[in-house]
């Protein structure tokens, strides 16, 4: 019986997660949960998953969750250290990293601390401070599986080689809901527009990263960590199938891949049973049926945000973690119909490029990082780039 935590339990991985540990009750139990502000969704968590301990956002919340749960024995509490809690309960032995943004980074950085393994679908804790979770994740001798389907293609296309044999790791990307249209085109895109990726069903702020590219760019960061090898060894292939979830390619010439329906459950039940396999029940791969494949390059004149998480990563230090910001913010003012999709890239480049990297030291520092991203971007946006 494995105990888990799960942070960013109302979102799409987190409901997905749960969804996993539900199918196999005799294999997981559910410890630990925190969500943001959908207080009634983890409130039915809490009844079906009976956890000893959650967290919310706000304290206000917290109260008001408290009111709707009286009678339960069940620890609430709310804020950072809320989720902290959460990701360091004793009984615990994986954390479910699935928050979204860079307001990851403090608790997986507290699981990681306290040796608990860590289930990672927060990409955003590594492009903000990969070195440093990689550097803890490594003293404290945990295992850091991902989630992500990518690279977790990619960490079981590396399993059983050795690794100076890798030539390249290459990621697909979908390529988003606008792989198709012209550069006149991406002025009239609107929110509902690019919330309809055509193969995922996930996230409001990962949905807008696939369709301008950004999230291929945090997960060429996310790879150079989390597998350490350099940018310049991970290439991006557009397969809008999202069939081969990635590959790994080796000197002489083989290549190794993983192949699935698009479906975050496979790769979520395998980072939960690592280094077995559940017996999922859901539909399988039919490659007769689908025919054809299809791969093409990337255009980073379309989708600069690629280019500009490629350039990020060569500058190191904090530049990711101010790029990271900047995403966030971007993203946010697009869905709240503040910035159009063209300005998305617009405010990212021009808020690395008034910054000036520094070597990353500490979680402090990349904090620091973060928020004078945040702040510059708005900034931009206040001065009119739209
Ligand atoms: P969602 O937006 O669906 O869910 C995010 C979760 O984080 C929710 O539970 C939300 O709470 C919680 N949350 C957000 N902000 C805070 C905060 N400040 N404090 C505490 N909790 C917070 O995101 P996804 O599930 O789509 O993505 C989660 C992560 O996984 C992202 O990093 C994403 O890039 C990555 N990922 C997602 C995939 C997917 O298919 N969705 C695939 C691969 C990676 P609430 O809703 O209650 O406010």
């Amino acid at each position: 019986m494995k105990k888990i935590a799960v942070l960013g339990s109302t979102g799409s991985i987190g409901v997905s997660t749960l969804d996993v540990v539900r199918a196999f009750p005799d294999h997981y139990q559910v410890i630990a949960l925190s969500a943001g502000h959908n207080i009634d969704l983890l409130q039915k968590q809490i009844e079906i998953f009976c956890p000893q301990v959650v967290s919310v956002a706000s304290e206000g919340d917290a109260q008001k969750l408290s009111q709707q749960l009286a009678g339960k024995n069940v620890q609430i509490n709310f804020g950072v250290e809320g989720m902290i809690l959460c990701a360091t309960v004793s009984d615990v032995d994986m954390v479910v990293a699935a928050v979204v943004g860079a307001a990851g980074l403090i608790p997986t950085m507290a699981a990681i601390k306290s040796g608990k393994d860590v289930a990672l679908a927060n990409k955003e804790t590594l492009v903000t401070a990969g070195s440093l979770i990689m550097a803890e994740a490594k003293k404290q001798g945990i295992n850091l599986i991902p989630v992500d389907s990518e690279h977790s293609a990619i960490f079981q296309s590396l399993a059983g080689h050795r690794r100076e044999d890798v030539r390249r790791l290459l990621l697909t990307a979908s390529g988003g809901p606008f792989r198709e249209y012209g550069l006149a085109q991406f002025d009239t895109i609107t929110p509902t527009d690019a919330l309809a990726h055509p193969n995922w069903d996930m996230g409001r702020k990962i949905s807008i990263d696939s369709a301008t590219m950004m999230n291929k760019g945090l997960e060429v960061i996310e790879a150079r960590w989390l597998f350490d090898f350099p940018g310049s060894m991970i290439d991006v292939h557009i397969h809008p199938e999202s069939i081969v979830h990635s590959l790994v390619e080796y000197q002489d010439g083989a290549v190794m891949a993983q192949l699935g329906v698009p479906d975050m459950k496979t790769p979520i039940a395998y980072a939960l049973s690592w280094p077995e396999r559940l017996p999922l029940t859901q539909q399988p791969l039919d490659l007769c049926k689908l025919g054809r494949l299809s791969f093409s390059e990337p255009d980073t004149e379309r989708f600069p945000c690629l280019r500009l998480a490629y350039d990020a990563l060569a500058m190191g230090g904090t530049v990711p973690a101010v790029m990271n910001a900047a995403n966030e913010v971007a993203v946010e003012a697009f869905l709240n119909k503040r910035l159009s999709f063209l300005g998305i890239s617009q405010v990212i480049e021009q808020t690395m490029s008034q910054h000036s990297g520094e070597e990353l030291t500490s979680v402090d520092q990349a904090l620091r990082a973060d928020l004078w991203g945040r702040r510059k971007a708005h900034e931009l946006m206040r001065g009119g780039l739209l």
